[in-house]
């Protein structure tokens, strides 16, 4: 592998302690060069864990911290994200895809990942997701990803099996922010692939029958089995099997009305995959700075606000000041990107 040369960026938080769960799939639109330029300005607000050039691999973030690179909270907090050069327009209005060089490169920094991570092979849409999972972009293009996930399997010594989900890739890689599926989004899927949730269906309650599903459908699937909870694993695989990649139904949309009601705490905890009892307790508070990357204390304090702006901020829903006043337009943010599936 060639050495991967330290650039450094100002935009990263520290996080130590959050587990790396997965690398996300970015292409520059621009050069290796141009990318050292923009990671470095702090006024840009993004980076990347790594970008990958033809003839070199640069690194503005540490593994451990999280990159301002996927747009979305739970993404940055658990990726490791690699960018790779490529995706300008040509003469002729294409844009150029990242070329072989490139992907040998990648394929051998996701090798490396992986090994250090103890991760057997790379799985697509399991430990590696392309950009446009989390969020709504075109990144990474026509980025080869399978080219990079089948090099770095064979690297690593792993099974082609690995690469069974890249065929569904296409279809997935639409359903952007499929982790943060509602409960009833889940049990839906589970039950369109045969899964007992028992006569109360897909109501919207992770309770025993969900847990019970989810664990069966890991076992089925070759996941890693862990306390049933649906995790991005799980809702990738939901999402490549059904083709569900939607947000919520129409008929469980809420009022966009910027007030804090019962519907909208509701549908707050769906999401956030506690209890649904409309009382904003301390364990839905725990969930939002969980999903928001603030401080989980259970406490609805500035920090806690601020995250919760600046989250909506980051998903496109909120254009206001980060003034930590949850107030009737930072509801209204939060009530859109409910509706639309995305926090
Ligand atoms: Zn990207």
């Amino acid at each position: 592998m060639v050495d991967v040369a330290w650039i450094g960026s100002p935009n990263f938080y520290p996080q130590n302690g959050i587990e790396k769960r997965f690398i996300t799939l970015h292409w520059m639109v621009g050069t290796l060069r141009t990318t050292d330029t923009t990671f470095s300005s702090s006024s840009r607000k993004a980076s990347a864990t790594y970008g990958v050039g033809p003839s070199a691999i640069h690194q503005y973030v540490q593994e451990k911290d999280y990159p301002f690179s996927d747009g979305n909270t739970y993404a940055n907090q658990h990726t490791i994200s690699i960018e790779h050069e490529g995706g300008w327009l040509d003469g002729n209005g294409n844009r150029v895809a990242p070329s072989a060089a490139v992907l040998e490169n990648s394929a051998q920094l996701c090798a490396d990942i992986a090994r250090r991570r103890g991760w057997s092979s790379l799985q697509w849409m399991v430990n590696v997701f392309p950009h446009n999972h989390w969020v709504a972009t075109m990144c990474p293009g026509t980025t080869d990803y399978g080219t990079i996930v089948h090099r770095a399997n064979q690297i690593l010594g792993a099974s082609v099996l690995a690469m069974a989900g890249v065929n569904g890739g296409t279809s997935v890689a639409q359903g952007w922010n499929a982790s943060s599926w509602s409960t009833s989004q889940i049990q839906t899927a589970l039950i369109k692939l045969g899964y007992n949730l028992g006569a109360t269906g897909a109501d919207g309650d992770y309770g025993q029958l969900t847990t019970a599903a989810v664990r069966k459908f890991e076992q089925d699937q070759g996941l890693s089995v862990d306390v049933g909870t649906a995790g991005p694993q799980v809702v990738g695989r939901l999402a490549q099997l059904t083709g569900d990649a939607t947000p919520l139904a129409q008929s469980n949309k809420l009022v966009v009305d910027g007030k804090m009601g019962l519907l909208t705490t509701k549908a707050e905890q769906r999401a956030l995959d506690v209890d649904p009892d409309g009382v904003r307790g301390p364990n839905t508070i725990r969930a939002e700075q969980k999903r928001t990357g603030a401080f989980p204390d259970g406490i609805d304090g500035p920090n806690t606000r601020e995250r919760l702006q600046l989250t909506l901020k980051a998903l496109g829903y909120y254009g206001g000041k980060i003034d930590k006043i949850i107030g009737p337009q930072s509801i209204r943010a939060l009530q859109s990107a409910l509706n639309d599936g995305r926090f």
